[in-house]
């Protein structure tokens, strides 16, 4: 068979784009990471994309293996679980897991960014170009197209190229425009918008939590970091009531917080002001088929594969990706025989974890006050704690069990979730543990 060459490109120093070029170049490749934007060590980060981002044990997992973990240790926060908040002002913790080990942490993507591509640009067999925008991929030359600063263009060889630039690809826009591949985005009809809390009027707030206010149709979040304040983010339908556009006012908004969320507003005494300056942000669902061209591009990450942030998955699932191609790599395996192994290995799993994240915008903006839910998911850690082998709540397999793939995690959930409601015997009653373990025993093969 033959070996792959020993030279690689990579659109985008993104987060997944600055782990792989890292983890290639661990294994002895040369790497030439392209990106547009200025080198993020020497400039302010770029407006309008999330400030903090949840990570959690498979993100954990392709740090370690990329030997960066100890550099990001110092920027993560440990959240132990979703500090619930009503409209009435009670706040409660709802653990995300029951084992010292089962929580995620917030991290800040400006300065996990910076770390990764510092650790790639320090070894030797990356070089790093900032400034350079990919115009696009065309396999029938062979050649990437790039503008650089001065608005010039140029090519480069294309082969191969692995292209992690992004929700908003333009390798893969190139490769839809030439019928290579097909691409279908899923936008959603909620936006999003953060507002910062800062330091001094963030003292009041649990910082080892994700606060949640869910408000069924809609929800506020809010994630700590390292400096003392936290960046919350607003999730509201685009259009009617409440809505984006019905809050064209500095008074609609403050309307608006005073009505569902009256305990923020000492934490934001400058709301109108940030609501009218900070972007409004879209969200959807990109599925891309295939991933790849031959041995020549692969998409990978956020351009292969974005999904909307409600299971907080999204850089886990790229940083997976990364680890799961480098393992594929392994040996003197093809770059085309390793792209369809990629793709066929991680094709089922992205449609899991997209469907997953669609699912927990319902569990986050509504179902966490919902008694059902609450019982159910009690009765669920209860069956995690009696058969340890079997039965894992899903959020756990998703947040904290890398070894399970996604599609499993679903696939496991789903006759779980049937299992959960057969044996909840509603409000105040115990369910019948007989009945449990004949279930649990029947239904779910041992782990
Ligand atoms: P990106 O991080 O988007 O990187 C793409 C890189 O490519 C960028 O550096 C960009 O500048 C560069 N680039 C783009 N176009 C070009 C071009 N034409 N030429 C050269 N370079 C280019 N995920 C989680 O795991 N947990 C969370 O809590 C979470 N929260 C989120 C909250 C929000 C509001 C959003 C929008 C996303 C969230 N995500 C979360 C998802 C996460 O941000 C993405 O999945 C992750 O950034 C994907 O990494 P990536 O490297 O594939 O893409």
């Amino acid at each position: 068979m033959k070996g792959p060459p020993r030279t690689i490109n990579i659109v985008g120093a993104g987060l997944a784009g600055a782990l792989l070029a890292l983890l290639l170049a661990r294994r002895g490749l040369a790497v030439t990471l392209f990106e547009r934007r200025p080198d993020p060590r020497q400039a302010q980060p770029e407006r309008g994309r999330s400030i903090n981002l949840a990570l959690a044990a498979r993100g954990l997992r392709a740090l370690e293996r990329a030997g960066v973990l100890a550099r990001v240790q110092p920027l993560l926060i440990p959240m132990r679980g979703r500090m619930v908040h009503e409209r009435d002002g009670r706040a409660a913790l709802q653990p995300y897991g029951q084992r010292e080990h089962e929580i995620i942490f917030s991290v800040g993507r400006a300065d996990l960014n910076r770390v990764l591509i510092d650790e790639a640009a320090r070894h030797g067999r990356v070089t790093v170009r900032f400034g350079q925008t990919c115009l696009g991929a065309d396999t029938a030359s062979a050649r990437l197209t790039f503008r650089d600063g001065s608005g010039g263009q140029y090519t480069v060889p294309l082969v191969p190229t692995v292209a992690t630039d992004g929700a908003g690809s333009a390798v893969r826009a190139s490769l839809a425009a030439a019928g290579l591949v097909r691409v279908r985005e899923e936008w959603l009809d909620h936006d999003y918008k953060e507002l910062t809390i800062a330091a001094a009027a963030a003292a009041a707030l649990e910082r080892h939590a994700l606060h949640i206010w869910p408000r069924g149709g809609f929800m506020l979040i809010a994630l700590p970091n390292t400096d003392g304040s936290f960046t919350a983010t607003l999730f509201l339908p685009r259009t009617g009531a409440p809505s984006f556009t019905a809050l064209g006012s500095a008074a609609a908004v403050t309307a608006l917080f005073s009505r569902e969320f009256p305990d923020t507003l000492p934490l934001l005494p400058d709301l109108a002001a940030q609501f009218a300056a900070h972007p409004q942000g879209q969200l959807g669902t990109v599925h891309t088929e295939p991933w790849r061209v031959g041995g020549e591009v692969l998409l990978l990450g956020d351009a292969a594969h974005a999904i909307v942030p409600f299971h907080g998955q999204g850089m886990n699932a790229a940083f997976e990706d990364c680890s799961q191609l480098d393992e594929l790599l392994g040996g003197d395996e093809d770059w085309a025989a390793a792209f369809a192994a990629f793709e066929a290995a991680r094709a089922a799993n992205a449609a899991a974890i997209a469907r997953m994240a669609i699912e927990n915008y319902d569990e986050m903006r509504a179902a966490v006050l919902d008694a059902g839910f609450v019982r159910r998911r009690a009765l669920a850690l209860g069956l995690e704690r009696r058969f340890p082998g079997r039965f894992i709540p899903r959020y756990s397999m998703v947040m904290f069990h890398p070894e399970i793939p996604y599609a499993e995690a679903l696939r496991r959930g789903a006759v779980q979730e049937t299992l959960l409601r057969e044996l909840d015997a509603g409000p105040g009653a115990e369910p019948d543990p007989a009945l449990a373990e004949r279930l649990v025993t029947q239904r779910l093969s041992p782990l």
